[in-house]
Order: C-alpha cells, then sequence, then structure tokens
C-alpha cells in the first residue's frame, strides 16, 4: 500500500498539539511507517515554498492547529487547503478559537497597545508598534498583518474534520490516525476521535442532583475527591463540553474548562453554560441568583475560555 502523505501545521497556537502528537511516543513510528511527513515546520526543516511547489491535493491529510490571527496564518490556511485532500482543525484553537481566541475580547489596537506600549517590561520611547512593512537600506522588511479578530479554521476555509481538545489526548490521536490510515473516516464535517456525549456523561464523580448556594475556588477550599464539582460549589463545565478525553481535568483535581467544545447539538457553549450552570443554583430569586454569579471570577472568560471565536457573537462588540 502507497504511504500516505501528512502534513502538520500551527498557526496562533501554543505548540502543545505538536507535543501531544509526540505523546503518542513508540507508536510515532507506526505513524512513520504508514505516512511520509511532507511539511512540519516544528520538527522539519521543510519550507514554505516546498508546499507551494506540490501539485493542488498532493497532500493526503494535513493536520492544521491553531487558529487564524494573523496574515501568515490565512495564507497557510489557504494553501494547505488546497494542497491537502483532507484538512483536519486539530486541537480548540483551530476547532473554536482556542486560548487565543479571549483576544476577541478586545481590538487589535487595544493589544498593541498593550502589548507595545504599557507592560511594565516594555522600553519603547519612539512608541514603535509593528508595521506590515518597513523601508530599510537594504530593501523593504514585511511581517504578517495582524488581523482585527481571531477565527477558527472554518472561518477561513472548508474543513473536512475536527479532532478537539488543548490539546487533544495521544489516545484521541492514535485513534484518529487509525481512522486515517484505515480510509475509516466518519462523514465528512464529524467530529473524530472524541465521543458524542458530554463530560458529565463520562464523569465518575458521584451525583446527586444537589442544587447550590454559592461557588467556591480550589484555591481556597479543598474539594472532596469523589464528589461532582458543580454540586460541591465548584465551576466545571462538564454539562456544557464534548466528552472524549477520558475527564483527565476532573481526575486530576480540578474541573472541566471546556476545552473539547460543545457537545453535539449545542451551538454556543458560553450560552449554553450560563444557562446549565445557572440551573443548579437553589435560590430562584433575582438578588439571590446574582449575588452567587457573581462569585464566579470573570463569568465571561470562565463560560468562554475556549469557544469565543466560535461562538454566536464570536467576539465583543466594541
Ligand atoms: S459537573 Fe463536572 S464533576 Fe460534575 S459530573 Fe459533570 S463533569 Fe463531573
Ligand atoms: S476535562 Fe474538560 S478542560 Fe480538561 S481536557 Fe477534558 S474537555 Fe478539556
Amino acid at each position: 500500500m502507497a504511504k500516505l502523505k501528512l502534513a502538520s501545521y500551527w498557526a496562533a497556537a501554543c505548540g502543545g498539539c505538536d507535543v501531544a502528537i509526540l505523546d503518542v511516543h513508540e507508536k510515532i513510528l507506526d505513524i512513520a511507517a504508514a505516512a511520509d511527513i511532507v511539511f512540519w515546520p516544528i520538527a522539519t526543516d521543510f519550507k514554505y515554498s516546498d508546499v507551494e511547489a506540490m501539485p493542488d491535493a498532493d497532500i493526503d491529510v494535513t493536520l492544521f492547529h491553531g487558529a487564524i490571527r494573523n496574515s501568515e496564518n490565512e495564507h497557510l490556511a489557504r494553501l494547505l487547503r488546497a494542497k491537502s485532500k483532507i484538512l483536519v482543525a486539530f486541537g480548540s484553537c483551530a476547532h473554536i478559537g482556542g486560548i487565543p481566541g479571549l483576544a476577541n475580547l478586545f481590538s487589535r489596537e487595544d493589544i498593541l497597545k498593550r502589548v507595545y506600549l504599557e507592560t511594565p517590561s516594555t522600553v519603547n520611547p519612539e512608541k514603535i508598534t509593528p508595521d506590515p512593512r518597513t523601508a530599510v537600506p537594504e530593501g523593504e522588511i514585511t511581517i504578517p498583518v495582524f488581523h482585527d479578530a481571531v477565527r477558527p479554521l472554518n472561518q477561513v476555509v472548508e474543513v473536512d474534520y475536527y479532532v478537539p481538545g488543548c490539546p487533544p489526548t495521544p489516545a484521541q490521536i492514535w485513534n484518529v490516525v487509525q481512522a486515517i490510515v484505515s480510509g475509516q473516516l466518519p462523514e465528512k464535517g464529524s467530529v473524530v476521535g472524541a465521543s458524542e456525549k458530554t463530560q458529565c456523561d463520562e464523569c465518575t464523580r458521584k451525583k446527586q442532583e444537589k442544587k447550590i448556594s454559592g461557588f467556591k475556588r480550589i484555591a481556597t477550599v479543598q474539594p472532596d475527591p469523589d464528589t461532582c464539582f458543580l454540586e460541591q460549589g465548584f465551576l466545571c463545565m462538564g454539562p456544557v463540553t464534548r466528552g472524549g478525553c477520558d475527564t483527565r481535568c476532573q481526575l486530576s483535581g480540578v474541573g472541566c474548562r471546556g476545552c473539547y467544545g460543545p457537545p453535539p447539538g449545542v451551538l454556543d457553549q458560553g450560552a449554553k453554560a450560563l444557562s446549565a450552570i445557572t440551573s443548579v443554583i437553589e435560590s430562584k430569586e433575582e438578588a439571590d441568583v446574582q449575588r452567587i454569579v457573581d462569585q464566579i471570577p470573570d463569568v465571561l472568560r470562565s463560560f468562554n475560555r475556549f469557544a469565543i471565536p466560535a461562538s454566536l457573537i464570536t467576539r465583543k462588540v466594541l
């Protein structure tokens, strides 16, 4: 059987997805036996020009991780879309915007001002901010254009499959690789390697359908190790998050933060969280509910940590 041609690329991301691919450990040798890596900038010395020189649809599968934050990310997304038979949005950032998507709570100008002029460690007396084109004696230097908002991959190009997670678990990655190698991928547009259920469906912590009278923080109170976080008053995004990570956070002693994105049928994870999590509050009095919700530090970011660019509003309206 001919070996597959496989590519992996990171756009606006932390690199954790690349590390997660290596976390399949010795199975990386099985991947190498089944597929030739034709582009993987973090691990191999291919150039963008190598990809540009490929015929269209020459790459069998590209695992694209990272959101689209700047013009370089967008160029590579369009290039790899054209060169790939199958384009996979791999990891939370490509899937739903991820942590870089929190920047959609600020304007482009606010971000540049904060980073280049205001941070305590910045010394910038000439108040220089990045310019996509700069003339120098030798010619012109260009850098990517910083876009106004972060977008998940499918807001820029057509995506064939989604692999959620920040990062996806090694077991999930291996399942995805096996599905690709065996040609047993599900219907186009599907989420692969994760579950069709929620985190709560897969969580082994004890639940008694108890209502809560307040929220606590793990930094100040020790949770019971066997009982549902939410029923103890600790925030957990389990009711509104797709399963498939083997509840790795809950087993490590913290509530789910939502990185697998919304479960099937949920359009807006943050909005769903608002409805699901406030429904476990015991009081029906508006003032009481407000007082209790105010105990959640930063409701907006707690409920939308990973999915703002994929939400119905996609960004703060400034
Ligand atoms: S809310 Fe969190 S801790 Fe409770 S059952 Fe759901 S996933 Fe588990
Ligand atoms: S428990 Fe939640 S935050 Fe943790 S890895 Fe799983 S989906 Fe992501």
